[in-house]
């Protein structure tokens, strides 16, 4: 079983069973909240993620239309996405080894000028369609 948390660890979480997958998402809005090159999310199925503590330190952002970004109002650190269906997990909250690796590049058309991606997985210009 694999749990994480934000850095001051009043939001904790644990997941049951397996993560699915891993994206490193290249647009400018995850560059921004995320303050660095890229977002690495983690993906799994949302009957399988327990939050164990910390919902009332959740705030959110709303980034876009059609999107909000949850953050610890204590620490700042970027909250999972929780979704009907999955849940996305900002990589670095993991505690250990979550076994997935980058799957695919999302949003590679604003990369930033300063990253060069240097794995295999597939590159999409936007979100994938599908
Ligand atoms: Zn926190
Ligand atoms: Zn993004």
């Amino acid at each position: 079983m694999l749990s994480g948390g934000c850095l001051c660890k009043g939001y904790r979480f644990e997941i049951q069973g397996e993560c699915t997958t891993m994206v490193d998402c290249h647009c400018s809005m995850c560059r921004k909240a995320h303050g660095s090159d890229y977002a690495t999310f983690v993906g799994c199925s949302a009957n399988e993620f327990q939050l164990i503590c910390g919902q009332d330190l959740v705030g959110s952002f709303q980034s876009s239309e059609n999107g909000a970004r949850a953050f610890c109002t204590v620490c700042g650190s970027n909250l999972p996405m929780v979704g009907e269906q999955e849940v996305y997990i900002p990589a670095g909250l993991i505690d250990g080894d979550p076994g997935v690796r980058t799957s695919a590049h999302y949003f590679v058309g604003s990369k930033a000028p300063w990253v060069t991606i240097i794995d295999d997985a597939p590159q999409h210009e936007e979100y994938p369609a599908g």
